[in-house]
């Protein structure tokens, strides 16, 4: 590991000190995390979780003493949100192999978004579980991280967008029910958080917030859809930038924050927002977004912190092990050591042409800062949200 630098200390610094106030970080997972599923030709087929896992390793910041294990949600905890016959017929379809046409028109799986694979039932059902354990550690004052949850664009009776059930939605609905008052979902996927807003829509105790690229599938989350006035949806332009995170965070998220007094905070930080995904246009840096949950994290006391989309293997797998590292205190080195290296160099993707994987996605862990000009329609946003909140 490389002796940090300015840069770096400052990190580490920031870190320790949010760090500081709690119990060290937990990393949830479980053993559908090490295998593929999807099938291939999928864009979930590539190693996320798997890969990460095995970076953490590699950088010995991970041990037994830090993980725990998800358990699989039972049929009854499923139905507290799903539709029982929704459950029924994924469980079903899974141990047959198939699915009946009325089926996968019904409730949306089976098709070329959201395939019936073996196994689909227990892997979505230990997603749920898994964000269930994880507010269950927040209830106890703990940061979970749980980068297999984040399956933000599940429906009450459908799948969607290659979601099937909707962990998010469990792990705010155990918070309430351990007995927080007030929770915070803060959704940082370059997609809109469309299944957890439509989920607490009538929640006056969660306020549901998303940054995602304006005019991609789904196409809700509009920046005047503000659900049943608890919601509060921030459509960014393509080349979204660090500085135009940060004037988000700083103008928008975090006075929201302030103002809500959550008592636990939920967040869903896919890497399909950073720069070089395949499936969104936006432009981040991954130190931007640890930057991101650092702060909504840090301002608001226990969390659970998600993954959700991301394409690219390479800046996935960098920015989740970087957030692990971030959320434990952890110094990031500048550059990895060789095993790390070799990792991040046997991973493969159909979606990103061999000439644009970048030397760096195959030797660092930290992006080079990608800040830049914050455009007018960024600033509008947050004009927006002011008028829209009596604030202007
Ligand atoms: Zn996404």
């Amino acid at each position: 590991m490389v002796a940090a630098g300015p840069a770096q200390q400052i990190l580490v610094h920031c870190s320790n000190a949010v760090a500081a106030a709690r119990a060290p970080a937990l990393f949830v997972a479980s053993d559908f995390c090490r295998r593929p599923g999807f099938g291939r030709h999928h864009p979930l087929s590539i190693p996320r979780v798997s890969a990460v896992l095995e970076l953490c390793a590699s950088l010995g910041w991970i041990d037994g003493r830090c993980m725990r294990t998800s358990r699989v949600a039972t049929v009854e905890e499923l139905a507290r949100h799903h539709d029982p016959d929704y459950i029924e017929a994924l469980r079903t379809s899974d141990a047959a192999g198939r699915v009946e046409l009325e089926v996968r028109t019904r409730h949306g799986f089976g098709n070329l978004e959201n395939p019936l694979f073996p196994g689909v039932f227990e892997r979505a059902a230990t997603a749920v579980g898994g964000s269930i354990l994880a507010a269950e550690l927040a209830l106890e004052g703990r940061v979970a991280f749980h980068p297999a949850g984040g399956t933000h664009h599940g429906r009450r009776d459908r799948a969607s967008g290659f979601c099937y059930f909707n962990d998010p939605v469990f792990a705010i609905g155990r918070l309430l029910e351990g007995g927080m008052s007030r929770v915070l979902y803060v959704d940082l996927d370059a997609h809109h958080g469309d299944g957890v807003q439509e989920a607490f829509l009538d929640e006056p105790r969660v306020r549901v917030v998303s940054i995602h690229e304006q005019g991609r599938w789904p196409h809700s989350g509009t920046a005047d859809d503000v659900g049943h006035g608890y919601a509060c949806n921030l459509p960014v332009p393509a080349g979204f930038n660090d500085s135009e995170l940060g004037y988000l965070l700083d103008s928008v998220v975090l006075p929201l924050a302030a103002a809500f007094a959550p008592g636990a905070v939920v967040v869903t930080c896919g890497t399909d927002a950073l720069a070089g995904d395949p499936l969104s246009g936006l432009a981040l840096s991954n130190v931007a977004l640890w930057d991101a949950v650092g702060r909504v994290v840090g301002d608001t006391g226990p969390a659970v912190v998600l993954g959700g989309g991301g394409y690219n293997p390479w800046t996935l797998a960098r920015c989740w092990t970087g957030l692990w590292g971030r959320l434990r205190g952890l110094e990031i080195p500048e550059e990895l050591p060789g095993e790390a290296q070799q990792i991040l160099r046997s991973l493969e993707c159909d979606l990103v042409e061999d000439e644009d994987v970048a030397d760096a996605w195959l030797r660092t862990l930290a992006d080079v800062s990608r800040a830049g000009t914050v455009r007018d329609e960024v600033k509008s946003l947050a004009r927006q949200w002011r008028v829209l909140h009596g604030m202007a």
